[in-house]
């Protein structure tokens, strides 16, 4: 800051200085007029650039639905599965105080209690929140509807979230670093955590290509192109829903009973509200291997679920 403010400052002598010889030699002038035009204009510049770098680097997320982009590379890193995969590999993982066969990122082991560190584990990445939670763990659930309930919990994946620096299909997506648990339970009820968002969503239904194309292509595209700014409105089974995000995701872990989905399948999603009612629309990328689905429920609070 302080060399751009002594550049400014130069650059003021400078043209004080051609100011006054302007009175005695306009050619003397016009000389070193120019000079500093080139100099001070150059540092502008490169000012200008550096800010703008900056800018990009600390702006919001921007990830597009458009066609363009659908078509750009895809994350070839490992996912989490496969970096527990390849840890289970050199043999299995026991806790140090019962013998138990662990998962090599379980912190807790579920057997004795006793807190488990594995240093192969430390620095396979985890989720915001809920990344303690195991299958088979028994959950407190706060519904907005139904009340308290209690379920445990049989599925559990976790979403690396991807985004793309530009909005063109030869710019790849790469992971932002941000991970997200979902988190399926015996009584049916799927708990999603997205940013500071939660949701608990009760009932779904599967996409196919040509619902996703007919009822939701046309707002996802509209809210794309506004960067996320604009309110967009679109009906979708009766209601008038408010988009508001849509992204990209790469499953990095998918355990439990029934899972169908597979670790490195890439899909984008939709999140619309209506008051309190939340709609999650995940449309896997044509090829993978997930399956298209709508869920719909509830907005809930950090606090609704407990463990
Ligand atoms: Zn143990």
């Amino acid at each position: 800051m302080s060399s751009d403010f002594s550049d400014l400052k130069n650059g003021l002598y400078v043209l004080l200085a051609v100011f006054l010889i302007g009175y005695v030699s306009r050619e003397l002038a016009s000389l070193i007029s120019a000079g500093a035009t080139f100099y001070y204009g150059f540092t502008g510049i490169r000012l200008l650039i550096s800010k703008g770098e900056g800018h990009t680097a600390s702006s919001k997320v921007r990830i597009s639905t458009t066609a363009s982009s659908a078509t750009a590379p895809t994350p070839s890193s490992p996912t989490i599965a496969d970096r527990i995969k390849s840890i289970n590999a050199k043999g299995e993982f026991k806790c140090p105080s019962c013998g138990a066969t662990v998962n090599p990122t379980e912190t807790k082991c579920r057997f004795c209690g006793s807190v488990l560190a594995n240093p192969e584990a430390e620095n396979i990445p985890r989720p915001l929140m809920w990344a303690d939670i195991e299958i088979g763990q028994t959950l407190q659930i706060n519904h907005p509807q139904k009340g308290a309930t209690t379920s445990a919990v049989d599925q559990r994946i976790y979403y690396g979230e991807l985004w793309q620096e530009r909005m063109t299909p030869n710019t790849p997506w790469t992971l932002t670093g941000n991970y997200f648990a979902g988190l399926h339970l015996k009584n049916g009820i799927y708990l999603l955590n997205w940013q500071s968002r939660y949701f608990l969503l009760d009932s779904h239904l599967p996409l196919t290509d040509q619902d996703i194309q007919r009822d939701l292509a046309t707002p996802a595209r509209e809210f794309a192109s506004s960067n996320q700014t604009a309110k967009v409105l679109f009906e979708y089974k009766g209601t008038k829903w408010k988009m508001d995000d849509i992204g990209r995701f790469r499953i990095e872990l998918a355990d439990g009973e029934s899972q169908k989905l597979i670790p490195g399948a890439v899909g984008r999603f939709i999140h619309a509200s209506q008051a309190e009612n939340v709609l999650v629309v995940e449309d896997f990328q044509s090829g993978g291997s997930g399956l298209d689905i709508a869920r719909l429920g509830f907005k809930i609070e950090l606090k609704d679920v407990k463990y």
